[in-house]
């Protein structure tokens, strides 16, 4: 077969907090590339995934819930949506079945892009079928984008379909990255957002908001891939919650991460994990950047 046109372009996923973005996208790539958990507000960076075929190459950005900054961590994230709408060939806006009403100021900004925009409902698993009809009667009327499409994500119902309508509004484009590179972040990076994840699975109440994960060492052997995070904490009475008594919930994080690091990297991990305060990180602009938001 003669492949003499190839389409490429970034595609950004965008919605409200615990709407399905990273589940549809993980879907979407088949691959496990951004973090899922039932708590508002895990993805905090944009995360590339690349989607690859012959004859075409998509480039997802997950992007955060869009919110209303209350601190400086928030305002960077809704800045990391507002820069999707700058640089994306496609909007995937996700809704879900419950949702009624989304920010005026995000609406009128993504209207006014002309950047062809798919509404994208998610979570039908959870109503019937009239109800299904109506939801889409609604937004049907109260927004006016190229297309809506009605999905679960989770058990990858209608997935298929979203693809096939990607791919007809990608650019005609030479691929922008290799054919055979998954994403634009280092590994490092996932190691991260994988020991983030578990930190949120594993404490309630502010902790899940108040860590940051950095990796300081990387070294990968022929047969081990040593990995040394530091776990910042904003306040030193949240230290001893994070260790726990005689180390057990830090240990009981350790050993679910160092699994998810394994399958995730396919050899062999040997994870060291140190506490730190960091007082204040979330408010400190400068704080942030050495983060890397
Ligand atoms: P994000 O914050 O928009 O990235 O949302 P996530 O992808 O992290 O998902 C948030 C929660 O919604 C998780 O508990 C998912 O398992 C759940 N979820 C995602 N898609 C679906 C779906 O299609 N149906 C149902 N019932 N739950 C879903
Ligand atoms: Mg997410």
């Amino acid at each position: 077969m003669e492949l003499d046109t190839h389409q490429a372009g970034f595609v950004t996923i965008i919605g409200n907090p615990n709407v399905g973005k990273s589940t549809l996208m993980n879907e979407l790539l088949g691959e496990r590339l951004s973090i899922i958990t039932p708590k508002a507000q895990t993805t905090r960076h944009r995360i590339c995934g690349i989607l690859n075929a012959a004859n075409f190459q998509i480039i997802y950005a997950d992007t955060p819930g869009m919110l209303t900054p209350a601190y400086a961590l928030q305002k960077s994230m809704m800045q990391a949506v507002y820069n999707a709408l700058i640089d994306t060939d496609i909007l995937l806006w996700v809704i879900e079945v419950h949702e009624k009403e989304i920010p005026l100021a995000i609406q009128q900004k993504v209207l006014a892009s002309s950047i062809p925009t798919l509404l994208v409902i998610n979570k039908i698993d959870l109503v019937d079928a009239t109800q299904l009809a109506e939801i889409v009667a609604y937004w049907t009327a109260k927004i006016p984008v190229k297309e809506i499409l009605t999905i679960s994500a989770l058990y990858a119902v209608n997935t298929a379909p979203i693809l096939e309508r990607i791919v007809a509004y990608l650019p005609e484009h030479p691929p922008y990255y290799p054919k055979d590179m998954l994403t634009d972040k280092p590994e490092r990076f996932f190691a991260a957002e994988i020991i983030r994840e578990q930190l949120l699975r594993n404490y309630r109440k502010e902790i899940p908001y108040s860590v940051e994960v950095a990796i300081d060492a990387f070294k990968e052997t022929a047969t081990i891939i040593r990995i040394s995070a530091i776990i910042y904490v904003d306040k030193q009475s949240q230290k001893p919650i994070l260790i726990g008594h005689r180390g057990e919930s830090l240990k009981k994080v350790g050993i679910a991460a160092r699994q998810a690091l394994e399958q995730f990297l396919g050899k062999q991990v040997f994870l060291a994990q140190h506490v730190k305060v960091l007082p204040g990180w979330r408010d400190k602009e400068k704080l942030l950047a050495r983060f890397g938001y």
